[in-house]
């Protein structure tokens, strides 16, 4: 495939609700903009609660129908099907996401492979995950089963629409759940395919619904349904309050996925050619639109400024384009996320932080779309918002330390706890910070691990609670049902 993203089949702007693809029951749409350019390109349907209604009665048939008594093996069978569908539109789903989002197409490419993957994952958990045997007392068996929470509500974000719908998605089939999914407004066009290539190999009608819609109609509607058996929310923490309350209406458990403000650390001993690329790009991948980016960095003294001075040459050389210009980083999502970058780069130069260095907006990128060029900030205020707030955006705020203590200190001086890159070569060191700084995930010497589907991930703090991705995953949407036989 060239660069050049040649115009994709659009979906229709209708809901899927069992097998049946239908506009919205308001017979409304919301407009669909390109980040890139600023234009509407399509229409989405309007989903509201009576379409969220019809969404959930749709997947409790399914549960029980022949899904619910499916063997495992054909559940995972199912789900490699989906996965190697995926793979089989490659193409067709990374222009639907370049356009959707913004993302340069490279970045476009890489969420749609790990979009197949986490199908291809699940499916080949789907017969290895089971229950266990407790020994107990003399004369008693007991055992453990795995069942499915039976209807999960999905709330998915913008940011990283495909990669986080399958993840979600993925394990929760896995598990045996029948699921209704609430893409957001600003990036449903992957997920309108997902649910087509679902009932061209074969899940049952029911499984898969998708009610497209805004966050405080359709969302709240799934969120608060008494017909839900477990939401997995993934987006800002303030929305995850909300969802939070709208499940406890009904004492549904919830999976929050939040925001994360992620520390890279790097101590004097570090391999620093090793380091740069991985702590430019963790913050500039998807314009710094990544719940895990690594949007502080923090820097011992001994090596402050040269390190930092490597770090600002490579922000000096970063291009911002339209996604088809497949730059170093596309567009914020809209123009709202523009307002709100643009307003904190404002606030720390008002605040008389020094900007190292700035990235370039690349002349011929369309006038309408919503840029912003990577900036990287030196000795940032700890208690500045910039140093605690999710910008959410391509900026880059450096603090230096003097010592391990002092390092952890600042690593876990915010309300998140996400992720946190640790680079250097002091093996007791990797290990002291791997256990003393809080986050879901640590990576030393690396940043992000290559995206790891395989690897258990989620905050602590105001990050979230509950683990997605892995095999981990699945104990989430799944629920332990104690069997106790007295034999005798
Ligand atoms: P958001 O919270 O605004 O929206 C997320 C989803 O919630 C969307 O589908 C939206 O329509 C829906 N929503 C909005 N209001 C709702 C309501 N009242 N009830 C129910 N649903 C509602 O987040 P966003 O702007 O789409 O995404 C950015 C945020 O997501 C950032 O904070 C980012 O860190 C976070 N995020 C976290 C992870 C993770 O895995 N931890 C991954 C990606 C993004």
């Amino acid at each position: 495939m060239s660069t050049q993203i040649a115009h994709p089949n659009l979906p229709p702007a209708h809901v899927l609700i069992g097998d049946k693809w239908r506009p919205a029951q308001s017979g409304e749409t919301i407009p669909v903009i390109n980040p890139s350019d600023g234009e509407a390109f399509t229409k989405i349907a309007r989903g509201m609660a009576a379409d969220i209604d019809a969404a959930v009665a749709a997947a409790r048939r399914a549960l029980e129908g022949p899904w619910g008594r499916l063997a495992p093996v054909e559940r995972g069978r199912l789900l490699t099907k989906l996965g190697l569908a995926i793979a089989d539109h490659h193409d067709e789903l990374v222009r639907l996401e370049a356009m959707d989002t913004g993302k340069p197409i490279k970045q476009a490419r890489a969420d749609i492979v790990a979009f197949a993957r986490y199908f291809e994952f699940y499916g080949g958990c789907c017969d290895k995950f089971h229950g266990e045997t407790i020994p107990y007392l003399d004369g008693y068996t007991v055992m453990t089963l795995r069942e499915p929470h039976g209807v999960t509500g999905h709330i998915i974000p913008w940011n990283y629409p495909a990669q986080i719908l399958g993840r979600s998605l993925g394990a929760a089939l896995a598990a045996g759940n029948a699921c209704v999914v609430k893409p957001a407004e600003d990036a449903c066009l992957t997920c309108l395919k997902l649910g087509e290539l679902a009932l061209a190999v074969g899940f049952p009608p029911g499984v898969i619904n998708v009610v497209t819609g805004y966050g405080e109609e359709a969302g709240a509607a799934l969120a608060g349904h008494p017909g839900i058996d477990h939401i997995s929310f993934t987006g800002s923490p303030q929305v995850g309050t909300l969802v939070q309350q709208a499940a406890a209406r009904h004492n549904r458990p919830v999976t929050m996925e939040l925001g994360g403000k992620s520390p890279q650390l790097v101590f004097a001993d570090a391999d620093q050619d090793a380091a740069l690329p991985f702590i430019t790009n963790a913050i500039i991948q998807n314009a710094g639109q990544t719940c895990s980016a690594g949007s502080r960095l923090l820097v011992q003294d001994k090596i402050y400024q040269d390190f930092v001075g490597k770090v600002a040459e490579r922000f000096t050389a970063l291009k911002v384009g339209a996604s088809d210009m497949d730059l170093d980083c596309g567009p914020l999502i809209n123009r709202d996320q523009h307002v709100r970058v643009k307003g904190f780069l404002d606030r720390a130069d008002q605040a008389g932080f020094k900007r190292l260095a700035c990235g370039t907006i690349a002349a011929n990128a369309p006038k309408g779309g919503y840029y912003v060029a990577p900036a990287i900030y030196d000795n940032v205020a700890p208690d500045h918002p910039m140093a605690r707030e999710e910008v959410f955006g391509p900026v880059l705020s450096v603090f230096p330390f003097a010592d391990e203590e002092a390092a952890i200190k600042l690593a876990n001086g915010t309300d998140y706890g996400l992720v946190a890159g640790v680079w250097t070569r002091d093996g007791g060191r990797q290990m002291r910070l791997a256990r003393r700084i809080q986050a879901g995930q640590i990576f030393i010497n690396n940043y992000g691990a290559g995206g790891g589907i395989e690897l258990p991930f989620g905050g602590v703090k105001r990050s979230g609670f509950g683990r997605e991705k892995g095999f981990e995953a699945l104990n989430g949407f799944s629920v332990v049902k104690t069997v106790a036989i007295r034999h005798g």
